[in-house]
């Protein structure tokens, strides 16, 4: 007989993009003459750069020859990528091989699987509010999860307890959904308590690229000991609009050992056992990111989304609102004016300046009565969102 993984009935349902969808379109039904603003998606909506098409439409065009047509690529990513994320690194400072780099077909496809290579009765610690792919894919493999609080106490930087020992520890910095950032000292503290009780941080630095000040590191390997407890997880996503696209690596030290195993070693058999690798058109692509006019494109991107979250964290100083992010983070994770729960301000907003955020809660507990807005929408719709606020906020 067959049986199933039981531990997906552990999973808690989350409706939250699907309740979102439900409330947005029964007002629209009900109001098809009123112009909604989506401040809610998580998803980019600038185009790929000129030379990111060109290098992709360039490895298409070898394809089609038989000189230079390619199969299988290689598990861990062509080297021509790998180097070229390598010299990256080196550009803030940051010495790691080419041969330490995976690439794959977006984070979360590694965010999701890395528990393949990890036993089931490992204890692991998130951050709450937190990215749900790390509490989901560890429920799936019926692993016990503690949760570390992110609070307006602590600006929604949770710091690790001296008490609480967990074996595999997700940060993510820049944080979504709060949007908040972990400083060199502070992530020297988790890096300090993983070496202490021989665990693992899994470090998502999905949001580095839009990190602009100097304490904030842009990788954990730029602090002191995280080659011996940490690998790190990037994405092109939101770095060059990569999420139709599909791009990302990982970061996995030669030396980095725990429980007398080889890391990458174990994951490359993983890799090499149930993926084949990221195309040949989308590893020219991805290059061209990091390439010199490559940085200067996508950078001009996310200046723009910058400026969007700066518009929106103006607004939210002129109100008087409470919030992490916008500087460092795309997002901006509010408190919700008057004591209001999450869905409660979602409706009040919709209602009355129709326009769409996520509350807080469905990213855990402490979501509850904060919301996130992002930076990923057009200037237009923007400023037009932070007009609507201001003159349903001001006292
Ligand atoms: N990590 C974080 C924190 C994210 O917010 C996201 C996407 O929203 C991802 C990983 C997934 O990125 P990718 O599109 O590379 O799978």
């Amino acid at each position: 007989m067959t049986k199933v993984n039981k531990n997906f009935d552990n999973l808690v349902p989350n409706y939250l993009f699907a309740d979102i969808a439900k409330r947005t379109n029964a007002f629209i039904e009900a109001n098809p003459d009123k112009k909604l603003i989506r401040l809610g998606i998580g998803d980019v909506t600038l185009p790929l750069a000129p030379i990111v098409v060109e290098e992709m439409k360039k490895g298409c065009d070898e394809l089609g020859v038989k000189e230079t047509f390619k199969g299988y690529p290689d598990y861990e990513g062509y080297a021509f990528l790998r180097e070229a994320i390598a010299d990256y690194y080196k550009g803030f400072g940051v010495t790691i091989s080419a041969d330490e780099v995976l690439v794959n077909d977006g984070a979360k496809s590694d965010a999701g699987n890395i528990g393949d290579i990890f036993s089931e009765d490992n204890i692991v610690l998130v951050t709450d509010p937190v990215y749900p792919v790390y509490v989901d894919s560890n429920i799936m493999s019926g692993r016990k999860i503690l949760y570390a609080d992110g609070n307006e106490e602590n600006n929604f930087c949770a710091m690790p307890d001296e008490n609480v020992k967990a074996d595999i520890i997700y940060l993510c910095s820049p944080n979504n959904p709060t949007g908040a950032c972990l400083n060199k000292e502070q992530l020297k503290a988790w890096v300090d308590n993983a070496n202490k009780n021989n665990s693992l941080i899994i470090y998502d630095a999905a949001y580095e690229a839009f990190i602009e000040e100097n304490d904030i590191p842009r990788s954990i390997m730029e602090i002191e000991g995280a080659r011996t407890c940490a690998i790190e997880m990037c994405s092109l996503s939101k770095t060059a609009g990569f999420t139709g696209t599909r791009c990302g690596y990982t970061i996995i030290p030669k030396e980095l050992e725990l429980d007398g195993t080889n890391i990458y070693k174990l994951w490359y058999r993983r890799l090499s056992t149930k993926f084949n690798g990221v195309s040949y058109p989308v590893q020219c692509a991805a290059a061209a990111v990091f390439s010199e006019e490559g940085q200067k494109q996508t950078r001009e991107n996310i200046a723009y989304y910058k400026e969007n979250a700066k518009i929106i964290a103006n607004t939210m100083d002129e109100l008087g609102i409470k919030y992490t992010g916008g500087v460092n983070s795309p997002y901006i994770w509010l408190k919700c004016p008057d004591n209001m729960g999450s869905w409660e301000f979602f409706d009040y907003l919709l209602e009355k300046i129709n326009v769409v955020g996520t509350p807080g809660e469905g990213f855990g507990k402490n979501g509850a009565g904060w919301f996130r807005l992002t930076s990923f929408g057009d200037r237009e719709n923007t400023v037009e969102a932070m007009k609507r606020f201001k003159e349903l906020f001001k006292k």
